[in-house]
């Protein structure tokens, strides 16, 4: 049964560590060689939608997924900051690429090179159906070291009305999904003398963010089992509203060094490129450093709660009824 108990479950976990202790999330080498000059799609300079009947959806074998350690009873729930503890002030950018089954979401281009051309690391929590549309794309992001990557469901259940056999194939497929992509990179790298690169790309994703914020005590319990950390967010950016000078100066004055923020990279919402290019340099100006999301978990001690809304307890339950357990509209 799905309860909302934001409330009455705070509780902070984590360690200090240093941030040069990060993980290494790709190669800057093999992203050069794979896709010399202009070949990366972010050099398009457009909105890349592929045609949705040209698109094979079909969900991959998930039982090639390798079983990551479960995580302990400390990390059960999802993050929304971390009370950092350095004098330095961290924010960590997310951006989810969400695709329903319903549809095919496109790539807007402009995004992810804006983000490159500032050098400004992100996590980008993806859908594996949309890893499976967007191939190519996918790949570039899995190689790139700017970016890591994290699961966003296979088509965006909704975790907090979904049968649990549902969630576990959503999960696992979308960790299946990287693993083909990656697999097929380690085999060109290793056609041109560059397997070892492969050793700084992250064998499967280990964060997880839940479609539409939503999740019950089961599937935190899941995502716990599969050693995902559940990451959400405590901004939301301005997405779906015009990016004015002004609300982007009040939306960083909000900010704390541990905060995570939620935007999209798909064509919808469509301001999430300019809200981006008024919020970076404000950042900047400001002192903060943009890190990933497990750079960000090192510099302190998460924040943890039983619930993933989006700016106040129960502001997603409606979305139960729009969208249904599969994300969709349709209950089935
Ligand atoms: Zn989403």
């Amino acid at each position: 049964m799905f309860k909302t108990c934001a409330s009455v479950c705070l509780f902070l976990i984590g360690s200090i560590e240093t941030v040069g202790a990060t993980p290494s999330s790709g190669s800057d080498r093999l992203l050069k060689r794979l896709w010399p000059g202009d070949k990366l799609t972010s050099s398009y300079g457009g909105v890349l939608n592929p045609q949705k009947a040209a698109v094979d959806e079909s969900m991959p074998d998930y039982s090639i997924v390798p079983e990551l350690p479960s995580l302990s009873d400390r990390w059960r729930g999802t993050i929304r900051s971390v009370h950092s503890k350095s004098a330095a002030k961290y924010v960590a950018i997310t951006l989810d690429y969400c695709e329903l089954c319903t549809n095919v979401n496109g790539y807007q281009s402009q995004v992810i090179k804006y983000l490159r051309d500032q050098n400004v690391p992100a996590t980008l929590f993806i859908s594996g159906k949309w890893m499976r549309s967007h191939p190519d794309i996918a790949q570039q992001l899995i190689v790139d070291p700017l970016f890591e990557i994290g699961n966003h469901a296979w088509s965006h259940a909704n975790f907090g009305i979904a049968p649990v056999d549902l969630i576990e194939q959503q999960v696992l497929a979308t960790q299946a999904q990287y693993i083909l992509l990656r697999d097929q990179i380690a085999q060109t790298a290793l056609s041109i003398g560059m397997g070892d690169e492969m050793s700084l790309i992250p064998p499967q994703p280990v964060l997880f963010r839940l479609p539409y914020g939503r999740c019950n005590d089961v599937s935190l319990q899941r995502l716990q089992h599969f050693g995902l950390k559940v990451i959400q967010w405590n901004h939301v950016g301005l997405e779906g509203y015009p990016a004015t000078q002004s609300a982007c100066e009040a939306f960083v004055d909000k900010l704390h060094s541990g905060s995570i923020v939620l935007l999209h990279g798909n064509h919808v919402p469509k301001h999430t490129l300019s809200f981006l290019q008024k919020v970076i340099p404000l950042l900047r100006q400001k002192g903060f450093t943009c890190v990933t999301v497990s750079t960000l978990l090192e510099t302190g001690t998460a924040v943890v709660i039983q619930d993933g809304y989006f700016v106040k307890p129960a502001d997603n339950l409606s979305l139960d009824t729009q969208f249904g357990f599969m994300g969709t509209g349709v209950r089935k």
